[in-house]
């Protein structure tokens, strides 16, 4: 069975083919620019990368591309579309309708519809995507894969805001969480590790990346996750502020004389450790600039480790206990001084690092960094969000 895996952003599409009886990736890519002048399509097999310079006004244009470079004599991989047994799509939000992965018909695109301006800067993108591939491959089914779904068990104290009742069940104002695929696979992959029961374990994963957000992951089921009604929440990011006091909004505006949407997009885009920093949203460079005695680049990353490393206390609090803490997601499969800042004087709760394996560079296989006294699991492990998208596709056109 073939899987085509979609991850439609405002101004690209990336895809992956799976060859879902290996699990193995095929070809994958993305269409970056577009609507923007200078789109480009990226297509990587295994011979390596086609670069494809064409205009692509929209996401239809882009789609039709794709697959146009899927079964293309030269570097195409499959002889005609109709080998492609069903797509998958990554949707952000499910607005609480849907606490699992479901099949794509007109009810369901309606509901996203609706739901869109939960996530005004993902939804349009996700719906366009999905319309698209169904305009251009109407026969194929079709799975859409929340990233809030894996968080639908957090129990109402967890996700409940404490805001008057009836707006939370007016508008929806609640805690969603997101990167849900991935806490869910990095969860599932560390109980097969740990080899245990799912029920006995207690699992705090670390999904450090462009945006951070922590889950808690109890019997194999998420119990509570730091991002929130959006992915603003939670720990210091990139360029994102986190968890902030609201009433700064008021405050800002009046300074600034911004107007709302302005202080949120400033908390978007211009704060967390590149706000802080005045270097860079990426680790590597506020690394660097740290060990060159860039005093603000080590407050960025002083700020990121310590929000982090709070929330791994409160949700050790919350589960009333901690088996494995994993790290994943470019900085936590990657950058080992973050870690090492981290777990840094939580040996109170168990954790502590085997120094040699933590600086250990990455290879792509789970790896465990825990001390040798460690009661605690540390371990790193990629994420693969793009399998799960795949996997339950799978599960879901198979019935
Ligand atoms: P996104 O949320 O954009 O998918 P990623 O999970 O790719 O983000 O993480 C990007 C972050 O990971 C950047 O801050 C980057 O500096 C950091 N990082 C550190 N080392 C690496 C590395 N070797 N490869 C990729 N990202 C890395």
């Amino acid at each position: 069975m073939k899987i085509l895996v979609v991850n439609a952003g405002s101004s690209s599409l990336k895809y992956q083919l799976f060859d879902m009886d290996t699990e193995s990736v095929i070809v994958k890519g993305g269409a970056e620019r577009i609507g923007i002048p200078g789109s480009v399509l990226k297509h990587k097999t295994k011979d390596g990368e086609k670069i494809i310079e064409q205009d692509m006004p929209n996401h239809k244009v882009a789609m039709q591309l794709v697959l146009k470079a899927l079964v293309d004599p030269e570097y195409g991989v499959i002889r005609s579309m109709s080998e492609i047994d069903a797509v998958g799509h990554r949707v952000l939000h499910s607005g609480g309708d849907f606490d699992r992965s479901v099949l794509l018909n007109d009810e369901v695109l309606n509901i996203c519809k609706k739901n869109a301006e939960l996530g005004p800067l993902h939804m349009p993108a996700n719906i366009l995507g999905m319309e698209a591939c169904r305009e251009v491959m109407p026969d194929t089914p079709m799975a859409l894969v929340f990233d809030t779904a894996f968080h639908a068990t957090m129990p109402p104290h967890a996700y409940l805001y404490a805001i008057d009742y009836d707006d939370y069940k007016q508008y929806k104002i609640r805690r969603y969480g997101f990167h849900g695929t991935s806490h869910k696979y990095v969860s599932q992959e560390a109980i097969k590790y740990l080899g245990v029961p799912a029920e006995q374990t207690k699992i705090i994963t670390c999904h450090l990346g462009g945006g951070s957000s922590i889950a808690a992951v109890r019997g194999g089921k998420c119990i509570d996750t730091s991002m929130g009604f959006t992915p603003l929440a939670g720990v210091p990011m990139g360029t994102r502020s986190g968890d902030i006091d609201p009433a700064v909004l008021e405050y800002l505006a009046e300074k600034k004389g911004y107007s709302l949407v302005e202080c949120i997009t400033y908390l978007n885009k211009k704060c967390g450790v590149a706000g802080i920093s005045g270097v860079s949203s990426d680790f590597r460079d506020l690394t660097k600039a740290a060990d060159e005695g860039n005093e603000r680049a080590q407050l960025a990353l002083d700020v990121f480790a310590y929000g982090v490393k709070k929330y791994i206390g409160a949700y050790a609090a919350a589960m009333n206990g901690l088996d494995c803490l994993v790290f994943t997601a470019g900085i936590g499969e990657n950058t080992w001084e973050v870690r090492k800042m981290i777990c840094d004087g939580l040996d109170y709760l168990g954790i502590s690092l085997d120094p040699e394996q933590n600086g250990r560079k990455n290879d792509g296989s789970i790896h465990d960094i825990s001390g040798k006294n460690s009661k605690v699991k540390v371990l790193v492990i990629p994420t693969n969000e793009e399998l799960v998208i795949a996997r339950e596709t799978k599960e879901l056109v198979e019935g």
